[in-house]
């Protein structure tokens, strides 16, 4: 069964229509890339599938289940945007494991403040010490632990904040243009790393670009959109040898 199937899914604000009606399935385990122009609904489409924007109407499952009334965090995703920003005062290690002690920490009280003392504590419990050591190690970050944000370059820090987002284990990764703010060299290192944390850790990631050689070099399957709506889904080979039409074999760079 696939894992997000999506029937008639659109989205309006106000009377502008952005989402048609979108009709696709995720297979678990797929690295899914929406690829179109800037405008097209990318965002929007998976902010609604987090759970972020509300579906004006359609359907919307996760593995045959109607998800419109859970959270994001009932929807168990991960949402990693291209901005970021690291806590200077905290260490790698601490600002990996944020995300943990906040979830530990909500339990026991409702004021939104964590104090140094708590945070230190905490980061001694084994459940958290265990999860932020294999998420470093998953980003090859171990070596960089003990260091604070000021003193990493912006790639590690970009993967410090990969690391953040993804800490909790999610059952989707939903990545939107994570990789823009990056210069080429860095982009290109970034790219091969998501890959291999797909790889490793066997979920299934729905990720946002603009950017064909992304899409072609990363996706098990792309679904190129324009303007709210499908133009072709289908493998970066099935793609690029058999544009659909025009307007894909324009973006994608492939002979008509
Ligand atoms: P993309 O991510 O592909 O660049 P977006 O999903 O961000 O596209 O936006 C698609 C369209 O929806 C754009 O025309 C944008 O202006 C519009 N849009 C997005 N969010 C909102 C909003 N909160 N209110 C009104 N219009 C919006
Ligand atoms: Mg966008």
């Amino acid at each position: 069964m696939p894992q997000i199937t999506m029937k008639g899914v659109s989205k309006n604000f106000g009377d502008v229509t952005v989402i048609p009606r979108f009709d696709a399935s995720i297979d678990d385990g797929e690295f899914l890339v929406l690829l179109g122009p800037s405008g097209c609904g990318k965002s929007t489409l998976l902010r609604m599938i987090a759970g972020l924007t509300d579906i004006s109407a359609g359907t919307l499952s996760f593995d045959g289940e109607d998800v419109n009334d859970w959270t994001p965090s009932r929807r168990g995703v991960a949402f990693v945007f291209q901005s970021y920003a690291l806590y200077p005062h905290m260490t790698v290690r601490e600002n990996i494991a944020f995300p943990l002690l906040m979830d530990a920490f909500r339990k026991w009280h409702h004021i939104p403040l964590l104090s140094s003392i708590m945070r230190w504590k905490l980061m001694r419990r084994p459940d958290i010490v265990e999860r932020t050591n294999q998420i470093a190690e998953q980003l090859e970050l171990a070596p960089l632990m003990n260091r604070r944000p000021a003193s990493l370059s912006g790639g590690q820090r970009q993967r410090v904040a990969l690391a953040r987002s993804l800490v909790r284990n999610p059952s989707l990764y939903l990545l939107d243009e994570p990789l823009s703010n990056l210069d080429a060299k860095l982009r290109t290192q970034m790219r091969s790393e998501i890959s291999t944390l797909h790889q490793r850790v066997r979920k299934t990631f729905v990720y946002v670009t603009h950017d064909q050689v992304e899409a072609m070099t990363m996706a098990t399957k792309i679904i190129v959109m324009n303007r709210g709506e499908i133009q072709q889904i289908g493998t970066p080979d099935e793609i690029y040898e058999h544009p659909a039409n025009t307007f894909v074999a324009r973006f994608v760079g492939a002979p008509p």
